[in-house]
């Protein structure tokens, strides 16, 4: 697949109605960030901010997010694609059903394998299970690196705390959620470099 398949799917995303959220979109969202990074961010799904604009992580968490990986010398725009496992927002920001995401995984696999990353960062609980152990917990397993994930030989999986979570965190002392994070993006950086 190519880019210009990227195009094709995105377009079949905005048409999509195989789950009921489609009812209550104002827009879908597929994805913000470069084609070529080799590095993808994955999220959960759209919140209110992210529906109206049709972009990830733009609300307050993308912000927040923004700031870290400014710290960390990623440059959002250049180093990473950044997409969703759902395209469209649950009502009032509800965790995704199990039933949603199966619908919708069909887009992110095929945005995987078209943009073909050295590293899946995967932000938050929701991502995480997508890919990895459902038993794990975030905490325990951020900033593991995970590799042979079925299907996805050759890239290298890395869990990370969701941005929403670190609002309600303020400390920035070490061993704090901001300040692990921190290093995690670091470490991130440091590997897709190598
Ligand atoms: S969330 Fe995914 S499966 Fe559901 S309507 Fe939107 S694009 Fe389609």
């Amino acid at each position: 697949m190519t880019f210009e398949n990227l195009k094709k799917l995105e377009k079949e995303v905005q048409q999509c109605k195989s789950c009921p959220l489609y009812i209550s979109r104002n827009n879908t969202v597929f994805y913000d960030g470069s084609e070529n990074a080799k590095i993808m961010l994955i999220g959960e799904a759209p919140g209110a901010d992210e529906d109206k604009s049709g972009k990830p992580f733009v609300g307050r968490a993308g912000k927040l997010l923004n700031e870290f990986l400014h710290s960390a010398g990623i440059n959002r725009d250049e180093d990473l694609y950044i997409a969703n496992t759902l395209k469209c927002r649950p009502p009032e920001n509800r965790k995704p059903t199990k039933e949603e995401k199966a619908a919708c995984e069909r887009y992110l696999r095929a945005q995987i394998e078209i943009i073909k990353p050295k590293i899946i960062v995967l932000c938050g609980a929701t991502a995480m299970e997508s890919f990895l152990d459902k038993k794990f917990k975030i905490s325990k397993v951020r900033g593991q690196i995970f590799e042979n994930i079925e299907g996805y030989k050759g890239i290298k999986f890395i869990p990370i705390l969701h941005p929403s979570y670190l609002l309600r965190q303020h400390s920035t002392d070490v061993g704090s959620p901001r300040d692990l994070t921190l290093k995690d993006l670091i470490m991130i950086k440091k590997t897709a470099l190598n």
